[in-house]
């Protein structure tokens, strides 16, 4: 009987170790209501990672649930970090004031 070998590569007898990375990163525009070609009133960079090799998702450590143009924040699986950004030439407070939202976890 033959054994077809996994298309990453990967020996399935043994733990991944993780040594190849794929990352997906999207940039969100959050637009004016009324001015769809103005300057956004933020900018939100997604990113997420997996192992390139067995297909792993990572998780983001020490962040909360939720997505907010003030802190960086993930998604519920924690898999997908939302962090807000801003153009260099923009003042600090940029995209502060926009409303999110939080899960918070009850036991
Ligand atoms: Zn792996």
């Amino acid at each position: 009987m033959t054994t077809i070998p996994p298309a990453t590569g990967a020996n399935p007898d043994r733990a991944c170790l993780h040594h190849e990375f794929h990352v997906q990163a999207n940039i969100a525009r959050v637009q004016p209501d009324e001015d769809a070609d103005g300057m956004p009133k933020a900018f939100v960079a997604e990113i997420s990672i997996s192992c390139g090799q067995c297909g792993e998702p990572f998780r983001f450590s020490g962040l909360s649930a939720g997505l907010s143009y003030a802190h960086p924040m993930v998604d519920v699986a924690e898999t997908t970090l939302h962090a807000p950004i801003r153009p260099a030439s923009a003042d600090p407070d940029f995209g502060m004031g926009l409303p999110g939202f939080a899960i918070r976890r009850t036991v």
